[in-house]
């Protein structure tokens, strides 16, 4: 079932991609009216939120706009297609979703592109109100930064050539496989498949072009996110499909601000009760059909 229910992510994900891919291989993602699976959801504006006991909500609220960290270059989580500014996808889902019920419409959200190793740097510097990011939830991070969710849980997998022999981590040894810094799954890598030969970058699109060209073998990170990629390369690359990890994905926010934490777990459990959550994920990865929603950790 479970592989059923990826296929028909995949599917979904692939019906976004054909509404074209801008030069360079850069992918559109969902555009409205032009044969996406639903319509893009909306979100009601929670007119009564009041949070001011939360530093960080009361400058934002005071700013009239929250800044929210997100991924630019991950189809169908995070990304920004050729020709548009605005970020789509499933992250970006959840931060219409989150702001809505902190009081701020879709319109008061300002994007910040973080790549994976400035996350915890910029919670930590105020560049930004939190972060969205395909940002796995783990104790080490938690030491800088505190995290509301998780909101969904990924796994981490391999995305190789459509004629791979490539079937899992244990292969890797002697392999090429590329990661970003500052990420679980390079991390990982390091400390479990010593034998594999790791290059990173600070993007995973570029762990993609460096597979197209050959000159890597593999790239490693979350299945999610992999299968963006596949979906953008389709008959080119695969994803081996055996999640190796558990990656928990949460809202990163500045430590202690535990209103605001209260908060943010509120907005996604309500979310995921009254049915925006299903629609954030249909309209950005597919069916939910065998999708569980993870239990929200108040730490
Ligand atoms: N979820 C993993 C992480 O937070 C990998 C994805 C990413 O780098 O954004 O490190």
């Amino acid at each position: 079932m479970k592989k059923l229910s990826m296929a028909v992510a995949s599917v979904a994900i692939g019906m976004l991609a054909l509404s074209g891919c801008g030069q360079g291989g850069t992918p559109d993602a969902p555009a409205e009216g032009d044969g996406a699976q639903s319509e893009a959801p909306e979100y009601t504006v929670n007119e009564e939120a009041d949070f001011a006991d939360s530093k960080t909500w009361k400058a934002a609220k005071d700013a009239g706009e929250l800044n929210i960290g997100v991924k630019f270059d991950q189809p169908g989580l995070g990304n920004v297609s050729a020709g548009s500014e605005d970020p789509e996808g499933f992250d970006i889902e959840i931060a219409k979703m989150v702001a809505a019920e902190l009081g701020f419409s879709a319109d008061q959200i300002k994007y910040t592109e973080t790549v994976s190793a400035n996350r915890e740097p910029f919670l930590q510097q105020g560049n930004v109100d939190m972060v969205i990011a395909t940002y796995t939830i783990n104790d080490e991070r938690k030491k800088v930064v505190d995290f509301a969710g998780p909101y969904y849980v990924a796994g981490q997998d391999l995305l190789v050539a459509e004629d791979s022999d490539i079937a899992g981590p244990e292969d890797l040894a002697g392999k090429k496989v590329c990661s970003v810094d500052g990420s679980t799954p390079a991390q990982n890598i390091k400390d479990k498949y010593k034998d594999a030969e790791l290059v990173t970058y600070d993007a995973y699109s570029k762990c993609v072009t460096d597979l197209q060209s050959g000159s890597v073998d593999a790239v490693t990170t979350d299945d999610a996110i992999l299968r963006g990629y596949a979906q953008q390369y389709e008959g080119e690359f695969k994803v081996v499909g055996k999640p190796f990890t558990e990656e928990p994905y949460g809202v990163g926010l500045p430590k202690d601000d535990q209103d605001l934490r209260d908060a943010v777990n509120d907005a996604l459990q309500k979310g995921m009760d009254d049915g925006d959550w299903d629609k954030a994920f249909e309209y950005t990865l597919g069916s939910t059909d065998d999708v569980d929603k993870p239990e929200i950790d108040r730490y």
